[in-house]
């Protein structure tokens, strides 16, 4: 169920409830007014509150999308992300209000590192790219992302001393509503687009996956008849990664959620090669993310296909 009729749901629900709670309370207008407007009050002034914070939220956030978009942003897109220079010049323009939206909407703190433009445009960039295909979707599980100077541990964050090995990470509990972006690594992701690997995009992967409320691998946005499909695929190139016969890195075979975050992160890197050698893999991912990369493919892959 999409998010608009989900919050339609929600207010004709609201709507009813307080048309019922007023309709009870009706009575007491004559026979006991001083209580009748204080049960009234009770629920219309929250109420009221709620609406100004709503409206004030939008107007906030439309004056946020008002905002030109920044050259020198534009000239990074084109010069770094392949992506973004496969895009129409309007799909380039609904991308860079997505990239808007979202730095509106999350908060970006370094810790113990600088936060530039440039990492904020990363950030962004990383987040939009597997939600470019759904209309107005929006990662209601993060609200901040904190960026580290380096690689840093799992189990406690350290950023110094041995054993660091993480680059990004989300969670629950603690990390719920969070993630942590390895600034080396984030920025890697683009300055070496191509190789497959993007830890920005892995990480805003999990996040998808993770809408329904479960790291599982399974995202919800997938279409019920390809659930099935998808897990029996996902099993077998899991075990094609044991046996080290996999393009995909050897991380994807730790659990179904890494499976998907590593497949993603290879199906936005290198879409053509995801198609050439693993098309069942591809055309699934497709699905899952609604959108179809054929365009990015390059000239020496097309190429290969047709022989
Ligand atoms: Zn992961």
């Amino acid at each position: 169920m999409s998010t608009r009729v989900l919050s339609l749901l929600g207010y004709t629900f609201g709507l009813l409830i307080l048309t019922l709670y007023t309709y009870a309370i009706f009575p007491l207008r004559l026979s006991d007014p001083v209580r009748f407007y204080f049960l009234l009050a009770i629920i219309f002034i929250p109420l009221l509150g709620y609406l100004v914070f709503r409206f004030r939220k939008k107007r906030k956030e439309a004056e946020a999308l008002r905002q030109p978009f920044p050259d020198q942003w534009r000239a990074e897109l084109e010069a770094t992300v392949p992506y973004y220079q496969k895009l129409s010049s309007e799909e380039k323009k609904r991308f860079e209000q997505a990239i808007k939206g979202f730095l509106h909407s999350t908060t970006i703190t370094g810790i113990n590192t600088e936060v530039d433009e440039s990492t904020r445009l990363w950030v962004a960039t990383s987040a939009v790219i597997p939600i470019f295909g759904f209309k107005d979707w929006r990662y209601r599980n993060l609200n901040e992302v904190l960026i580290y100077p380096s690689a840093f541990k799992s189990d406690n964050y350290a950023q110094e001393g041995p054993g660091r090995h993480a680059l990004g990470m989300v969670g629950t509990g603690p990390m719920s509503g969070k993630m942590i972006l390895s600034k080396p690594a984030l920025v890697n992701g683009f300055v070496r687009a191509g190789d497959g690997r993007n830890t920005g995009i892995h990480e805003f992967a999990h996040l998808l996956d993770a809408s329904d409320g479960e790291y599982d691998g399974i995202p919800h946005l997938l279409d019920q008849q390809y659930v099935l499909p998808w897990l029996g695929l996902m099993h077998r190139e899991m075990k094609r990664i044991q046996r080290g016969e996999s393009k995909l890195r050897p991380y994807g075979a730790t659990n179904k959620a890494e499976f998907f975050a590593v497949a993603s992160e290879f199906f936005f890197e290198r879409p053509d090669e995801l198609q050439l050698h693993y098309p069942k893999l591809y055309d699934l991912l497709e699905k899952v993310f609604q959108q179809d990369l054929r365009r990015q493919f390059s000239p020496a892959i097309l190429r290969k296909r047709k022989q």
